[in-house]
């Protein structure tokens, strides 16, 4: 068990387009079992590779603690693609574990069509509503690059923008470890992923 520490805004390797995953070898069963400790250890419902320094199309989500979600079973994603956005929409709070202490109204498709594929390279196409599809958008954005910031007004940004400084710069202060640009580049690389 590893609990990795998590990349914050400003870090380029947030705003990279991610590398499909060819194959998963046992270097992507320890980073996935690493991003469920890392993801709990900091009460997340959700986690891109990208979050912890890995440039792969991964992630995992978990929203059973969520009341009501007690039976959704915890996720692996990978290459996924959403193939469908349903036109009705629904504006809900979200945070990023990137982004500590700022929380938004973000807007987007009540429903979605997923495909992704498993820790077995097998394909599944899923269809999610609510709080599942929030979080695999959430998620599927952090893999394109994408944070909820880009989704706000140019006002509303210009409110956050001082906390983002802070965050740019490290001081912020979290229940889970976190990494500076600088930190990350230092740090051993423990995944050499295909
Ligand atoms: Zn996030």
């Amino acid at each position: 068990m590893a609990i990795l520490p998590i990349t914050l805004f400003g870090d380029k390797i947030l705003r990279k387009k991610v590398g499909t995953i060819k194959e998963v070898d046992n270097e992507t069963v320890k980073l996935i079992k690493d991003m469920f400790d890392t993801m709990k250890n900091a009460n997340g419902v959700g986690l891109a590779a990208n979050q912890v320094g890995i440039n792969k199309s991964i992630f995992v989500a978990d929203i059973s603690m969520v009341e009501g979600y007690e039976k959704t079973k915890p996720m692996v994603v990978i290459n996924p693609k959403i193939t469908f956005r349903f036109k009705e929409k629904s504006s809900v709070e979200e945070g990023c574990l990137s982004i500590p202490e700022v929380r938004l109204n973000i807007e987007r498709p009540k429903n979605i069509t997923l495909v992704y594929f498993d820790t077995n390279m097998k394909k599944h196409e899923l269809e999610a509503d609510e709080l599942l599809a929030r979080v695999i958008q959430h998620e599927y954005d952090h893999l394109q690059g994408v944070l909820i910031i880009d989704y706000v007004s140019d006002e509303l940004k210009e409110n956050i923008k001082e906390s983002l400084e802070k965050i740019k710069k490290g001081e912020v202060e979290t229940e889970y470890p976190t990494c500076l640009p600088a930190d990350r580049l230092q740090g051993k690389r423990d995944y050499q992923l295909k």
